[in-house]
């Protein structure tokens, strides 16, 4: 027999959850279904778990500094067990705060891995779900290179499972997974190598976040290979792994990370079942709505190939719940201005154009304010750390079109000022805002 409700989501990550307790709100009869742990790639082995290892990389730098602050505290060795028990205690709360919220709107939760049937069906372990509306919000995993020897390594996942804090690490990659996971092992005091392809990591930033991060890498001891590939990796009689890289050198280290993207989780979903398309790369095309190619199917975050941050996904998945089943027939995302952080050391928030998209877009219609300064935090000690500042804009009216920032606190400092960039703020607007002191983001608000 099939079970039918109004709404099914597949996946029960950022997209799947948010939508489907929207959708329940509103009186309909909804399910969820995930194959692994509720929560998804964020709540388990993604921003949660991060962000409690960046959290531990923030107190070893806090211990460093403490001697210039009157604490004369020699660093501790990091108990690496104590610290991951408090985090996967920390996610556990948030997998009860989950059951409870999906209790209250009564949202069946179904346990496993689903297929799809037909459009409007899915197999669960042999168990046919049937639904009016079914989204797909399977987000990814990360993707792998093919190389011999690959698999003595790990990718991000296995970076949360590891049972013991590596000696010596290589990360591979340029995005934000591989600087946030070489920002906190170099912090907790691994010996760590972060290797890119390309002449350094985060290249599509603006260039004065990408060049700050890679100046301060260096001054906090963690080595960049620039140009560098892997092209195989063997394990030697002690476990340590050697790396042969792309220029006749090798790296030998105890623990190698691939970092270098994900894959959209499409894959085994049975999809050409329904008729769902998908792109070469395994995505699922969708118009502003979060539509598919066929009525009645959506898809919800990473698998779309959008901005793959959690925000987004939750964002795209209430407002879809709201047009269904809450009548707000033209609600949609818009994936214009959406801030986000890099939670690196320091960490950077940026939102809108870099100053060559900028230059692209509007020619000589750009004006760059910039500001560079120690923060205060650092500038008392010996341990000095830059931040740096740029507001791109354009036009007459220099219309705020981008916003970077690079320095202690920039992962706070950023929502606000997001929120004044999506409603059209111009420099004037900034300028007429009176500075907070003293703080770092008020230098924002006194460019000249
Ligand atoms: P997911 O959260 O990936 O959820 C998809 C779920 O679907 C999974 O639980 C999966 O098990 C399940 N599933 C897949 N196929 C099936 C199936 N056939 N049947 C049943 N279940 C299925 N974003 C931020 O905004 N801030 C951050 O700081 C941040 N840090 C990150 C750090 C790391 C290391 C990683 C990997 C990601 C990070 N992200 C961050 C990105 C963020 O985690 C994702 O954008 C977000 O989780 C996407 O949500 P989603 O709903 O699309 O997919
Ligand atoms: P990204 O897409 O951000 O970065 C991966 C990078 O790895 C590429 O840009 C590329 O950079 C490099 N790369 C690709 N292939 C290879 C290769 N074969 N060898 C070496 N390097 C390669 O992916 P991530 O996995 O880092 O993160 C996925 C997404 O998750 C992010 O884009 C982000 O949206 C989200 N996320 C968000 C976070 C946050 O909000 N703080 C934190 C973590 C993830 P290049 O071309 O320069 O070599």
């Amino acid at each position: 027999m099939t079970q039918h409700f109004d709404y099914i989501a597949i996946g029960g990550g950022s997209g799947g959850i948010a939508s489907v307790n929207r959708a329940a709100s509103h009186g309909k009869k909804c399910a969820i279904i995930e194959a692994k742990a509720l929560g998804g790639t964020c709540v388990n082995v993604g921003c949660v778990p991060k962000k409690a290892m960046w959290f531990a990389g923030q107190v070893a730098e806090a211990l460093k500094l403490a001697p210039d602050y009157g604490y004369p505290v020699d660093v501790p060795a990091l108990d690496w067990n104590k610290l991951v028990a408090s985090r996967e205690a920390y996610i556990g709360r948030i997998h009860a705060s989950y059951d409870r919220v999906l209790a209250k709107n009564n949202v069946t939760v179904i346990q496993g891995f689903a297929r799809f049937i037909d459009k409007n069906t899915v197999d669960v372990n042999g168990t046919l779900y049937s639904a009016d509306h079914i989204s797909v919000a399977t987000g990814g995993r990360p993707s792998w290179l093919e190389i011999p020897g690959a698999r003595f390594g790990i990718d991000s996942d296995g970076f949360f499972a590891l049972a013991e804090q590596p000696k010596r690490v290589a990360i591979v990659g340029a995005g934000y997974i591989a600087v946030e996971i070489a920002g906190v092992l170099n912090a907790l005091g691994s010996e760590t190598h972060l290797l890119v392809r390309h002449d350094k990591p985060l290249r599509s930033f603006d260039p004065i976040l990408s060049d700050t991060l890679v100046e301060q890498m260096a001054r906090d001891g963690l080595t960049l290979h620039p140009q560098t590939q892997v092209l195989s990796v063997a394990q030697q009689a002690d476990s340590s792994l050697l790396l042969q890289l792309s220029d006749d050198r090798t790296l030998e280290v105890d623990c190698l990370i691939w970092a270098i993207g994900r894959t959209p989780a499409t894959d085994k979903l049975n999809l050409p079942a329904a008729g769902v398309a998908t792109d070469e790369q395994g995505f699922i095309p969708t118009d502003k709505f979060q539509n598919t190619n066929v009525p009645g199917i959506y898809a919800i975050g990473d698998n779309t190939g959008r901005l793959a941050l959690t925000p987004v996904a939750v964002a795209a998945g209430r407002r879809l719940a709201e047009r269904l089943f809450n009548g707000k027939t033209d609600l949609h995302l818009n994936y214009e201005l959406v801030p986000t952080v890099v939670f690196s050391h320091p960490a950077i928030g940026t939102i809108g154009l870099t100053e060559p998209e900028a230059r692209t877009q509007f020619g000589d219609g750009v004006k760059i304010y910039q500001s560079e300064f120690t923060a205060m935090y650092s500038a008392l000690t010996s341990h000095r750390q830059p931040t740096r500042m740029k507001l791109v804009c354009a036009g007459s009216d220099e219309k705020i079109v981008g916003l970077h920032v690079i320095g202690f606190g920039a992962d706070e400092m950023l929502q606000g000022f997001a929120v004044a960039i999506k409603m059209g703020a111009t420099k004037a607007d900034f300028d007429n805002c009176v500075a907070i002191h003293p703080t770092s983001a008020e230098e924002f608000v006194t460019m000249r």
